[in-house]
């Protein structure tokens, strides 16, 4: 069995545009070998259902880097604390460490479409965070100190394309672990291809056999569709 964990923005989806279809090729080349293709992502499972329906996609999905596992019959699994505990603490946090940031709590969906390059409609789906709050640092030199400030809470760090991320459970890879665990379980041999292009994606991309990191300059959905296939091309699949 082979299974795929892709990161959406700026892999299988352009950063600007968030168009897709270059990526067709590669795939159709994993649907006609049934592997599954996890979007594994720091978007909301609102917004995840929106491309999984546009790209012909299915679940399981990894929702907010991790936060939740959709399952297939849309189950969800949490792996963190709710949001409505995380933000709080994320303020407290930040005031301690003398960070100043801006929360998605606090964005009108017009703020988030602007930052996002985005309609107002997606983005009402990614404002509707269960497991997570995203945020702007505004600033960064306060990094280290609002990272420490938010361990001490039981929260984590972390930074996708756009935003930093505050969160509750492990990140991309403890929900990636888990999914892999269990088609290990299941008979027969299990190879797992890994896609990222930020420092959110590097622990997921630590446990997969075939991790491909598409660097700046050379990512996006034509980058992915060339080298998904490469992969493909050099196990003869
Ligand atoms: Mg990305």
């Amino acid at each position: 069995m082979l299974a795929v964990f892709t990161d959406l923005d700026n892999c299988l989806l352009d950063h600007d545009t968030y168009d897709y279809r270059p990526a067709l090729p590669a795939l159709s080349r994993l649907k006609l070998l049934g592997a599954p293709i996890v979007c594994t992502t720091s978007k909301t499972r609102a917004e995840v259902e929106h491309w999984l329906h546009a790209i012909g996609l299915s679940h399981p999905s990894i929702v907010e880097n991790g936060g939740g596992i959709v399952l297939e019959d849309g189950r969800v699994e949490a792996l963190g604390r709710p949001r409505a505990a995380i933000t709080p603490a994320l303020r407290e946090a930040a005031s301690e460490a003398l960070a100043r940031i801006r929360c998605f709590a606090d964005m009108p969906a017009e703020e988030i479409a602007a930052r996002c390059n985005m309609g107002t409609d997606r983005a009402r789906l990614a404002a509707a965070r269960e497991f997570s709050e995203p945020f702007v640092l505004e600033t960064p030199e306060r990094e280290d100190a609002l990272r420490a400030s938010l361990e001490q809470r039981g929260l984590r760090l972390t930074r996708g394309g756009r935003f930093h991320h505050a969160l509750a459970h492990e990140g991309k890879h403890g929900a990636v672990r888990r999914l892999v665990e269990h088609w290990r379980r299941a008979p027969g041999a299990l190879v797992t291809i890994g896609i990222g292009d930020a420092p959110n994606d590097e622990g997921f991309l630590a446990l997969v056999d075939h991790p491909i990191r598409l660097a700046h300059g050379d990512s996006g959905p034509a980058a992915w569709n060339r080298r998904v296939q490469a992969v493909l091309d050099a196990l003869n699949l």
